[in-house]
């Protein structure tokens, strides 16, 4: 028995991905995030954020949370608020989905959606965030404190302590390796130095969606980025405090024309339905594969639960406006009446 949701967070489930794993001649295995209570793989880092906060002392019962977020960290952060007497700001890009913005209301974030902008901007949603956070801080009866996922290593701390461990336990030491895309960098730097630790042969790699600047970095040592993707939660143009000391093995740049279509075939054909960060991860997995050759096992993240995207990446429509291909089945009409 539970004793609350947050004990329900983390000791998720390795899924083996039938097909690429087949293509490849690896096994390929995914690491079932949306399987968290917030439907994301942000709930442990919303867990040991407020943990590490409270042991601080930095927290007093009704004290306010406050984030900057594409939005499943601020559910992960809200859940574990709730369940503990907290309440939650969250400041948001505009430009995230509505159903994780709806999601965020009904649980009760007092939720705050700015406009898009770069993070050198002073109105960009993470600097809001802290800005809001240092007021409330003063004016709030209870206190406030700023989550700073990007920046507070409580984050990747959460994936060496329970991601990492779990992987190693769920594979029986048998994990040649590993792979994500990076949002703030906890989890692929979290879980790079738990495996490592853990055996230094496991080899670790980036997925980095268009748009995003750390292939570059690890690969010309320069921050560079270019294009675009409808991939949410991820796509990072500096080197946070996550990602310090860290550096992968290899680094892949995925476009999402490579990634979404393992989105769709996943849903239609294994009945696990993704959100598109998880398409970079696959589509990296495999890269990584064919890098090491079969008989190898790839561990990889399955983020989140697609249908957090229904209104764009399961919508021909915002697919078209974006020129990405639309699978024949999204636009097939009732196969039986009645
Ligand atoms: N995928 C999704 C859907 C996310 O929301 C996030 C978190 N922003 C990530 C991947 C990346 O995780 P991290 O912040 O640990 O790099």
């Amino acid at each position: 028995m539970h004793r609350s949701v947050i004990d329900a967070i983390g000791n998720t489930p390795l899924i083996r991905l039938k097909r690429v794993s087949e293509e490849t001649g690896c096994e390929i295995l995914g690491k079932a995030e949306f399987m968290n209570p917030g439907q994301s793989v942000k709930d442990r880092a919303g867990l040991f954020i407020i943990r590490d906060a409270e042991r601080r002392g930095l927290l007093r019962p009704g004290g306010v949370i406050v984030e900057g977020t594409a939005g499943n960290t601020g559910i992960g952060l809200t859940l574990v608020a709730k369940a503990l007497g907290y309440r939650t700001v969250i400041v948001i890009p505009d430009t995230q989905s509505q159903e994780k913005k709806d999601t965020l209301r009904v649980m009760g974030a007092e939720l705050i959606e700015v406009p898009a902008v770069p993070y050198k901007n002073p109105n960009n949603y993470v600097k809001v965030s802290g800005r809001l956070a240092e007021q409330l801080a003063r004016s709030d009866p209870n206190g406030a404190i700023w989550a700073n996922q990007f920046d507070n290593v409580a984050n990747r701390e959460g994936h060496i302590r329970t991601t990492a461990e779990e992987i190693w336990t769920q594979t029986g030491g048998k994990v040649d390796g590993f792979v994500s895309a990076v949002g703030t960098g906890g989890t692929l730097a979290g879980v790079a130095f738990g495996l490592k630790e853990k055996s230094r042969n496991v080899k670790i790699a980036l997925a980095d969606p268009l748009g995003a600047a750390l292939f570059s970095f690890y690969t010309e040592g320069v921050l560079k980025a270019e294009g675009s993707s409808i991939t949410e939660g991820i796509g990072q143009g500096r080197i946070t405090a996550n990602l310090e000391d860290f550096t992968p093995d290899f680094s892949y740049q995925v476009p999402d024309e490579e990634a979404l279509p393992y989105v769709f075939d996943l849903i239609q054909e294994e009945g696990i339905c993704l959100g598109g960060s998880s398409g970079i991860n696959i589509a990296g997995a495999i890269r990584l594969a064919r890098e090491l050759g079969p008989g190898h096992t790839i561990v990889t993240i399955l983020a989140d639960y697609g249908t957090r995207y229904q209104s764009k990446l399961f919508n021909p429509e915002f697919l078209r406006s974006k020129n990405l291909p639309v699978p024949g089945w999204m636009e097939e009409g009732p196969q039986f009446s009645v």
